[in-house]
């Protein structure tokens, strides 16, 4: 959690359409290394379809995705495989492969990809199960989980390929209540630790606690970005303080 250092994730220009239907308008947004940056906005405003561009999810329509130096631009199909390598992502639905166990689940693809290897991959694996307090799950399956437990396998399991960047979709959108703090505190671990983080979330408490900066989104388009304090506490913005006078 600091602003210090470059900037490992810049956005220029970013147009998104599909079809005639143009849903980014231009983002520009450079996220440090080291910094957590949480984007929030009412539905359809773009967020899902930012983040989704920067994992290379979606092509970009116009403009340019740079990512620890791996670029996407308009047009540039192969670049986008390059950028997905040091982006690690969680999304609302967690999809964990229902027939295989914990540690199945977070080995398939580090192992697909030559990433981790024998007796240092189960190692590392239960370091990061230990991180979000589940060691005591790696044999078992998903459908013997809470959402939450899920969802923090999730997080390992993109952890487990190591990646420069999480990025983060409505993590705890979809879980029970009492499951959502287990893993936004897992998500605080991670920004103590320095992991470089974007995430889209309508927690606004973790967002106050945990953000280095908050990013307002609506239509497309970011219309503020600052520190919680002045996001939370002093909008700038006239779209911005009505959606945070709805909400708050
Ligand atoms: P948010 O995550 O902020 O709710 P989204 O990025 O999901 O917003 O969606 C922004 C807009 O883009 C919405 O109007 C949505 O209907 C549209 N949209 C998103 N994905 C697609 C797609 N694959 N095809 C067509 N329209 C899409
Ligand atoms: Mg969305």
């Amino acid at each position: 959690m600091n602003g210090a250092g470059r900037a490992l994730v810049q956005v220029r220009g970013l147009y998104k359409a599909f079809g005639a239907v143009t849903v980014l308008h231009g983002i520009d947004l450079d996220v440090k290394e080291g910094e957590v940056v949480v984007i929030i906005g009412p539905s359809g405003s773009g967020k899902s379809t930012f983040i989704r561009c920067i994992n290379g999810l979606e092509a970009p329509t116009a403009g340019r995705i740079t990512v620890e130096g791996h670029m996407a631009e308009a047009g540039n199909r192969k670049a986008l495989d390059a950028l997905r390598s040091d982006i690690g992502m969680v999304f609302q639905d967690y999809t964990l492969f229902p027939h295989l166990t914990v540690l199945e689940n977070i080995l398939l693809a580090p192992r697909l990809r030559g990433r981790l290897k024998g007796e240092a991959a189960l190692r590392r694996v239960m370091e990061l199960l230990d991180l979000v307090r589940l060691p005591h799950k790696a044999q078992a399956y998903p459908a013997e989980l809470s959402g939450g437990q899920q969802q923090r396998v999730a997080i390992v399991r993109a952890l487990a390929m190591s990646p420069r960047v999480m990025l983060f979709d409505e993590p705890t959108s979809a879980l029970d209540p009492e499951t959502v703090a287990d893993v936004l505190v897992v998500m605080r671990d991670l920004a103590v630790r320095g992991m470089t983080m974007m995430i889209v979330t309508h927690e606004m408490g973790f967002a106050r606690e945990v953000a280095d900066k908050v990013v307002f989104m609506d239509g497309g388009k970011i219309i503020e970005e600052g520190p919680p304090a002045q996001l939370f506490g002093n909008p700038q913005q006239a779209r911005t303080r009505a959606f945070f006078g709805k909400i708050l």
